[in-house]
């Protein structure tokens, strides 16, 4: 029997099938004991009408084999397709985004020479649930979810992933100082679970310092660990500011299957070239084959990669006079890679992966008690756009409603209180959220709210959605209003 470990692999659009074939070169040079099971993904499947990019087999391929590598794709304009990046994340689980984000520095231009950080993104939830809906003439939304065990199982892999590596500092980012529970959820499970890890130091930041310590200080940060949107744009620009955007490889890892590329497109104004730096790949490729248990090979691989960018042998993007010896194209930068096996960088630290242990991370989650729900309240949302957009006009009609008890407490708009006693100068859209409490603070039952919404029709108004105000243990779940 082969002891040839099988992975998925596609060779993509636009630079996609040369940066493939030299990362594969480099693979079989270095000895991986690999077997490529190569699946069709990307436009051409797009453009046979599935909207996904992915045809089943690749689905099947993948179920076998757990490891993918991938080269990009090249999304077609328009037309309803889909990210397949984000079906292939959503499918199969890969909850967790890790990102290095490295200088090689003097041989790569950069302002930040010790920048050496990794980007630990949740990679499911967010705004990214792709959950969005218009509800009025002039108001749209996008739904934030945060899970608790969503939170739990990122954070965790991101404490895991700084002991396994080596990493002194794990750094959290969120908004919570405006959105208390979602993000505060995360922040709250930051710190939680740090407790467990006392030999880490821990750190948290609001996300817009956080960012712009990243783009001015990157050298502080070892490993950050953050929300799907906050790591995304974040990600990016760790890459800029390290000058290393074409070098850098990505993992999208779940508790079963794995996906690595490079975290560049498929650069179609330079496809069919040659000259295109197939480094992107090879890094995740290396990030591969220590998941798969592959180490030394990805460190061989990893050594010789760093000597050959000591050389000076460089592709275009990275070339610069003076400092580079010779500007190469893909698959001569890939021969030069071979010719280096074995050989280790001078100036650079060498590589060094755990020999012990394969991701994915030991991400199991505590133990939970349910906590008791009971619901206090209820949020009407009312699309209405008459007498002016006055809040007193629909405020007293409102009022006229009261279903055993449960009657109008107040009126938001945008969040900001309008009724009872808002401000004549708050801007109001044609979208009011309106919040019934039971005056005494008696728990509320369905037939009540059943009832209530019955009557707010009857009052001639537009319903659109509801959002029910829940206490867990007695703790609030729901945001107060600005002003309430
Ligand atoms: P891009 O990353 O493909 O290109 C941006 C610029 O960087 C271009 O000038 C390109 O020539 C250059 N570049 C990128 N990779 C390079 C490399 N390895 N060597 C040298 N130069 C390189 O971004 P884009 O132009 O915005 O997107 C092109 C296509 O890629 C789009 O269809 C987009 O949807 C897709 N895309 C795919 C993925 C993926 O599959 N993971 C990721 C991002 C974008």
């Amino acid at each position: 029997m082969s002891s040839k470990r099988k992975i998925t692999v596609a060779y993509g659009d636009g630079i996609g099938p040369e940066i493939m074939k030299a990362t594969i070169n480099i693979l079989d040079a270095a000895g991986a004991q690999l077997e490529y099971n190569v699946v069709e993904i990307g436009e051409q499947v797009y453009l046979k009408g599935i909207s996904s990019g992915m045809e089943p087999s690749t689905f099947e391929s993948l179920r076998e084999t757990k490891v993918f590598l991938k080269s990009p794709i090249t999304t077609p304009q328009g037309g309803g397709f889909k990210s397949l990046n984000v079906t292939t994340r959503k499918s199969f689980g890969l909850y967790a985004n890790v990102r290095p984000c490295k200088a090689f520095s003097p041989f790569v231009k950069t302002h930040f020479p010790k920048t050496d950080l990794v980007i630990i993104r949740e990679n499911e939830e967010d705004l990214y649930a792709g959950i969005e809906h218009r509800q009025t003439d002039e108001v749209y939304q996008c739904l934030k979810i945060i899970s608790q065990p969503g939170s739990e199982k990122i954070i965790r892999y991101a404490f895991e992933y700084a002991k396994k590596y080596g990493r002194k500092k794990v750094t959290c980012m969120t908004k919570d100082n405006i959105m208390k529970l979602a993000d505060g959820l995360f922040h709250k499970t930051f710190d939680e679970i740090a407790k467990e890890y006392p030999n880490i130091q821990t750190d948290h930041k609001i996300i817009d310092i956080g960012t712009a310590l990243i783009a001015d200080r990157p050298e502080v940060f070892d490993v950050i660990v953050t929300l799907n949107l906050y790591g995304d744009i974040i990600s990016d620009v760790a890459a800029q500011v390290t000058g290393s955007v074409g070098l850098g490889g990505s993992a999208n890892v779940g508790e079963e299957v794995a996906m690595f590329e490079a975290i560049h497109g498929s650069a179609p104004d330079i496809a069919g070239m040659d000259i295109a730096n197939p480094s992107g790949l090879l890094n995740g490729a290396i990030m591969m084959l220590v998941h798969i248990g592959q180490p030394e090979i990805a460190e061989k691989i990893s050594n010789a990669w760093m000597k050959t960018l000591e050389d000076g042998i460089h592709t275009g993007d990275i070339y610069q006079e003076g400092l580079s010896s010779k500007k190469v194209g893909t698959q001569e930068f890939a021969q030069a890679v071979i010719e280096r096996l074995g050989q280790l960088p001078a100036t650079m630290i060498p590589a060094s992966f755990d020999k012990d242990e394969v991701t994915p991370m030991d991400v199991k989650l505590r133990p939970r008690t349910k906590a008791k729900k009971e619901l206090t309240g209820i949020d009407v949302f009312i699309d209405w756009d008459q007498d002016g957009r006055d809040p007193n006009v629909i405020g007293e009609r409102l009022r006229q409603a009261n279903a055993k008890g449960l009657q109008l407490h107040l009126i938001t708009n945008r969040g900001v209180k309008v009724f009872p006693e808002g401000m004549r100068e708050t801007f109001c859209t044609d979208h009011w959220r309106c919040r019934f409490k039971t005056d005494d603070g008696s728990t509320v039952t369905h037939s009540q709210v059943l009832d209530l919404l019955q009557q707010i029709e009857g009052l001639g108004f537009d319903f659109i959605k509801t959002e029910h105000l829940y206490t867990f243990d007695g703790v609030r779940g729901y945001s107060l209003a600005q002003g309430e």
